[in-house]
């Protein structure tokens, strides 16, 4: 049970981000939030988990208000929370398993983590985790070495270490191409579900979230302008959230069979290496 109410923030130089955001998931659910370049999506997602400290209002997890903690309390909290971001924050010089593995490192002492010190129960569902995402082969590569999706789904498997009971995911496709956002995108998705865990995913790509999302928030100007499903998605609460465009190609993009775009996506690219 996730319950935000009468959220705001207003930074140091007087810009107001969001104004008084109220926003329940009472159910385990893929909540995308869309809108423009600085509508207040980021800020959002990181006031939540108070990597940015919000003005006023209340953020509940599972009966705990998150606003209010201290400093230990908050350590606490954040575990309860997993965080997938657009950049991947992965340690380069260590490999993938470590990574993922330091996903763990809310739970375990100091003295464990500077040994890296985990228990054979971690290091079992980091391999099934790892499996999970695709990733057994380059358990011990560098993170470095790996492509843009491969640093993604390391990402995703070491916020899932956390047993989070909320996923916040900060524009997790912003740097990959179309067809790796889907997967990537899907797999989030997946998993998710799988484990019966609640997600609120920022994207800019309208497209992504209508295929995915159970439920669509709209942010525009920091408040809340739209609050539904995909199908609910209209040119008209488009333009709402985005201001006035024709949005028909969007709508009808939007509208076809995921599998169509992927067997679109595989077409393409057949022909490409063809030709
Ligand atoms: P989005 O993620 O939707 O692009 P942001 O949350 O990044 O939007 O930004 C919302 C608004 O807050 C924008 O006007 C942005 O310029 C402003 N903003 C974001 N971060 C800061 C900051 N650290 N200091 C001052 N203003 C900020």
């Amino acid at each position: 049970m996730f319950i935000i109410k009468g959220l705001s923030k207003t930074y140091p130089g007087g810009v107001t981000a969001l104004e008084e955001i109220n926003l329940e998931i009472l159910e385990p659910q893929v909540v995308m939030i869309i809108g423009s370049s600085g509508a207040g999506k980021s800020t959002l997602i990181r006031c939540i988990n108070r990597l940015i400290e919000p003005t006023t209002g209340s953020v509940q997890l599972n009966e705990v208000e998150i606003t209010t903690l201290g400093k230990t309390g908050l350590r606490k909290a954040r575990r309860r929370m997993g965080m997938i971001f657009q950049e991947y924050n992965l340690v380069d010089r260590l490999t993938v398993m470590e990574n993922v593995l330091s996903g763990r490192l809310g739970y375990v002492s100091f003295l464990q983590a500077y040994r890296r010190k985990y228990s054979p129960e971690d290091i079992s569902a980091a391999y099934e985790l790892l499996d999970r995402v695709g990733l057994t082969e380059n358990c011990n590569s560098r993170a470095d070495a790996l492509s843009g999706g491969q640093r993604q789904r390391v990402g995703i498997a070491r916020a899932l270490m956390q047993h989070p009971d909320l996923l916040l995911v900060d524009e997790p496709t912003a740097s990959l191409d179309p067809k790796t956002s889907r997967q990537i995108m899907r797999l989030i998705v997946e998993l998710a579900s799988e484990r019966g865990t609640p997600a609120l995913i920022n994207i800019h790509d309208v497209a992504l979230a209508r295929s995915f999302a159970d439920r669509i928030i709209g942010l525009a100007r920091g408040r809340v302008a739209f609050d539904g499903t995909a199908a609910e998605v209209s040119d008209q609460v488009l333009t709402e959230i985005y201001g006035e465009e024709d949005w028909s190609a969007t709508i009808k993009k939007d509208g076809s069979d995921a599998s169509d775009d992927e067997n679109l996506l595989s077409k393409i690219e057949k022909e490409s290496s063809a030709g």
